[in-house]
């Protein structure tokens, strides 16, 4: 591609019924490329009218929708796929020039959202229902799976393609129709992909609006016909819609929020694979803004001093700058905003008397940040009993706090201490060891010598304030069902 700029300036519009629509109110919001710090585009900025026109439009497919047969569903969302996988490189390059991770890793997650599609697709037919003894022999009684009708997808900055088109296999195939709403500050690919779904989904099954969540993402939230919401995003945003999503009707809501995530090295664990994971554990290649990260490192005493010292080397040597070079290891943040959420804890790092810098630290526009909004892998060390936010509070950028521990009991219940449960990450050979810090942690999903990444199928979610739900397995797809019974007396 010589000029993936071309991707971008252009016309952006939403995707309602299969047709491109601007926002009713005619209002716009621009697209800023972290990179540079520039706008680069604008796409519409949705209002409670378009909302309801895509829930009833949403509403409608749903009858014919739920009707096919299970597999003709299926075929359908194979389609998009392959779509999908067809357009990679330029879904690569709107979500680099949107979202500032760099182009090597987001080329990527197309492959992945496709992946994570025909996963869905070829796991469908494990989702049925099931025979129940009766108690005599003239009946029979089963139930079925049922889907719920239009759910509200609502999805994050951090990974704009890769949540948005992966997160449509599970609704779509159980027989649901999805109003799907992305970040506003990154919509550009999932705007793309309401078109691509306007070419192989029948009109009304997928519709794609962009504007903000305090306004769209809250009345759909609201919605009367939107019996299930499905929420990817930050813990505070995750309690509001549990909140209102109760206001009209009851609804099902499952929640993918946020975490502090504790990566736990004890002194028997392998030390270059151990600095290699909470490396790639910190997911610096997306600037450290995912939910996984984990960014709460407990190293044993015994080997700490000499632990954080590698690490710290290891993360200086990561290369920061313009996300549209190939060899780039860290990109931009993905706005303003959260630049300086994350320049805000630094600066707290810096000032606490009990916090030490060992990487990184402020960078030299922290406070007015022209050229884009980079910061440096920064390490943090401090001693257990040191009371600060940084510590406790999910930063979501590229910001690890080491400190640390002296008995495996301490540890764990350091760990535990956070009202957050997302993942956590356990070095050690002792296997008595992994196998207790694996019973004992509270989180959704727990790597022992490894980090960061998803295995496909597995099921992934939280505890705790973390979330509710699990996603990228079976109980994905039978998230989306609600069970009826059937009891059938044939007998006189
Ligand atoms: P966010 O909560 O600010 O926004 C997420 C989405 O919610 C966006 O589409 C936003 O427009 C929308 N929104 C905002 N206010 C809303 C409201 N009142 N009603 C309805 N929708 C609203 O999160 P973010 O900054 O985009 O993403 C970062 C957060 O997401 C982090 O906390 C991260 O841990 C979390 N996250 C969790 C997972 C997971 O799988 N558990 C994955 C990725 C990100």
């Amino acid at each position: 591609m010589n000029d993936p700029d071309a991707f971008v300036q252009r016309n952006w519009t939403m995707t309602i019924d299969n047709e491109q629509v601007a926002a009713s109110g005619g209002a716009a919001l621009d697209v800023v490329d972290p990179s540079s710090a520039t706008v680069v585009a604008q796409i519409p900025d949705a209002t409670a009218d378009d909302v309801d026109r895509a829930v009833a439009a949403a509403g409608r497919a749903f009858r014919s929708w739920r009707a096919l047969p299970q597999a003709e569903r299926t075929a359908y969302v194979w389609k998009l796929a392959q779509v999908i996988d067809s357009h990679s490189e330029e879904l690569a390059w709107l979500d680099t020039i949107d979202n500032g991770s760099p182009i090597r890793v987001m080329r990527g997650d197309a492959p992945l959202a496709v992946e994570q599609l025909r996963h869905m697709a070829g796991i469908a037919p494990m989702v049925r229902g099931e025979v129940i003894p009766t108690p005599n022999r003239s009946s029979v009684d089963f139930t079925v799976r049922d889907p719920f009708g239009v759910v509200g997808r609502i999805v994050p900055f951090n990974h704009p393609l890769m949540f948005a088109a992966s997160k449509l296999g599970a609704p779509l195939i159980t027989g649901n129709t999805v109003v799907l709403k992305p970040s506003q500050h990154t919509s550009l690919s999932a705007l793309r992909l309401g078109e691509l779904c306007a070419t192989v989904l029948p009109p009304g099954v997928v519709n794609v609006l962009s504007g903000r969540g305090s306004s769209i993402g809250d009345h759909l939230v609201r919605h009367p016909d939107v019996p299930r919401i499905a929420f990817t995003g930050s813990v505070e945003v995750g309690l509001r819609i549990q909140r209102e999503a109760a206001t009209r009707r009851v609804k099902v809501v499952s929640l993918e929020l946020g975490g502090k995530n504790p990566i736990v090295v004890f002194p028997d664990a392998a030390r270059d694979a151990a600095v290699d994971g909470v490396v790639r554990g910190m997911n610096f290649s997306w600037q450290g803004q995912s939910c996984g990260s984990t960014s709460r490192l407990y190293v044993h005493r015994s080997i700490f001093d000499d632990f954080v010292a590698e690490l710290g080397a290891r993360m200086d040597a990561l290369t920061v700058g313009d996300p549209r070079k190939p060899d780039i290891d860290v990109g931009a943040i993905v706005s303003r905003g959260q630049f300086e959420s994350v320049v805000g804890y630094i600066r707290q790092g810096l000032a606490h008397d009990g916090v030490r810098l060992v990487a990184g630290g402020l960078p030299q526009d922290a406070d007015d940040p022209r050229g884009g909004y980079y910061i440096r892998p920064t390490l943090f060390s401090c001693e257990p009993d040191c009371d600060v936010s940084l510590a406790r509070e999910e930063i979501f950028g590229p910001v690890l706090v080491a400190s640390p521990f002296d008995s495996e009991e301490e540890v764990v219940g350091r760990a535990n201490a956070l009202p957050l449960g997302l993942t956590a990450s356990v070095w050690t050979r002792d296997l008595g060891r992994a196998m207790r810090l694996t019973r004992d942690i509270e989180s959704g999903y727990v790597w022992v010598n490894w980090s960061s990444t998803h295995i496909p199928g597995t099921p992934f979610g939280g505890v705790k304030d973390s979330g509710v739900g699990r996603e990228e397995g079976i109980e994905e797809l039978y998230s989306y069902t609600q069970s009826k019974n059937a009891y059938i007396h044939f007998g006189e």
